[in-house]
């Protein structure tokens, strides 16, 4: 059997580590845009206080996964999924331009959600999806400290990967305001005393929270970047931090069944039997979406199992709380998705 993964986050390679410890015999391939190895997505938000952070990010390189029995073809894109004659079709590889799979896994995980209103201003702002999406600030904000100047920077969202980054930044010595649209802090997740504890902890901290903000836009004026709401203001950069949107464009295209993200039943398969989605990108029967280290690893681990033929239940998702990586921040209260 050969199985084809699509993406290399924590869903398509814990999938494929697991996977091919069961069984010595499948040819498993993975297929990735990356180029610079497996990499924390959660330590992304921690990616201007760690100076290491280009290195220490990268969790196994590709050479590594490699040895252990995986083929993988990086730095390519998969950009159509066949499902009549079971094939992927590959850009940007110099060795396929297609392959047949007997199973496939799309686990392609999400980009930024940019609301409808910024997507005009894309070349204003910057997102903290992805390790390329880091390097771009990183690089952004080396060139203005060589300068000798301390970065000026607005945050648009005050969700968790909003309030993460804000602290981050200001933690570095950054000047930080954040703006939110709501009248608290990370709501979605938060009890509100935990709201007002994180907003005393970001401002102690130095970042200016602004609440109930409605942004309409953005504007360039000569080197800086302007926030408009009502009032106009200036900032060296922004960073857009307004949720997540699942990858779903190769399911849709294929005619794969899709809601927020690509529907999945209790089994991680979709709409065709030969063809599973996991991770970020997958839509459960409750209309959720387990977009958390913990559950997607349990998701990819169970998957593999249940391909090798060793499990008969289906999947159900593990009880588990998160945290905000906000510095000196502990919630009161846990939270569970
Ligand atoms: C800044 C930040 C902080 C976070 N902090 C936490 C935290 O503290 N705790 C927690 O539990 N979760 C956290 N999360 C969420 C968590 O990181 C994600 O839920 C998880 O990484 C999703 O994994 P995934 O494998 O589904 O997708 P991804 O990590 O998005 O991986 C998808 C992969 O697919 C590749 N890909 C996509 N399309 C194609 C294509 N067409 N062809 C080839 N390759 C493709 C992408 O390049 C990528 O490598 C955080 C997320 C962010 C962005």
């Amino acid at each position: 059997m050969h199985v084809i993964i699509i993406g290399s986050g924590i869903a398509g390679v814990s999938f494929a580590e697991k996977f091919r410890s069961y069984s010595a015999d499948d040819e498993i391939t993975l297929i990735t845009r990356e180029n610079d190895g497996y990499y924390s997505r959660p330590l992304l938000s921690r990616g201007f206080s760690m100076n290491d952070i280009e290195q220490s990010i990268i969790l196994k390189t590709f050479d590594k996964l490699r040895a252990s029995g995986i083929n993988i073809i990086s730095g390519a894109e998969i950009t159509a999924i066949n499902r009549s004659d079971k094939t992927v079709t590959i850009t940007g590889s110099s060795q396929e331009k297609s392959l047949h799979f007997d199973k496939l896994v799309i686990a392609t995980g999400s980009s930024a959600f940019i609301p409808p209103p910024f997507r005009p201003y894309s070349e204003l702002f910057f997102c903290l999806n992805s390790l390329v999406d880091l390097k771009a600030l990183r690089k952004f904000r080396l060139g203005l400290l060589n300068q000798n100047r301390q970065p000026d920077w607005a945050i648009i969202g005050g969700g968790l990967i909003g309030c993460e980054v804000a602290s981050d930044l200001a933690f570095s010595g950054d000047n930080v305001t954040l703006f939110h649209a709501m009248d608290r802090l990370m709501e979605r997740q938060l009890v509100a005393e935990d709201s007002a504890l994180l907003f005393d902890v970001l401002q102690n901290s130095g970042v200016k929270v602004l609440l109930d903000q409605n942004v309409q836009g953005f504007a360039k004026q000569e080197n800086k970047v302007c926030v408009k709401t009502g009032v106009t203001t200036e900032f060296d950069a922004l960073i857009v931090s307004c949720g997540f949107k699942p990858r779903t464009e190769l399911a849709e295209q294929a005619g794969l069944e899709v809601g927020r993200g690509i529907k999945v039943n209790q089994y991680m398969q979709t709409s065709d039997e030969d063809i599973y989605a996991l991770g970020d990108v997958a839509e459960l029967p409750n209309g959720k979406l387990y977009a958390f280290i913990l559950p997607i690893r349990s998701q990819a681990h169970w998957l593999a199992s249940f391909l090798a033929g060793h499990e008969k239940e289906c999947w159900t998702p593990p009880v588990f709380s998160t945290k905000a990586k906000v510095h000196g921040f502990e919630a009161v209260h846990p939270y569970n998705i």
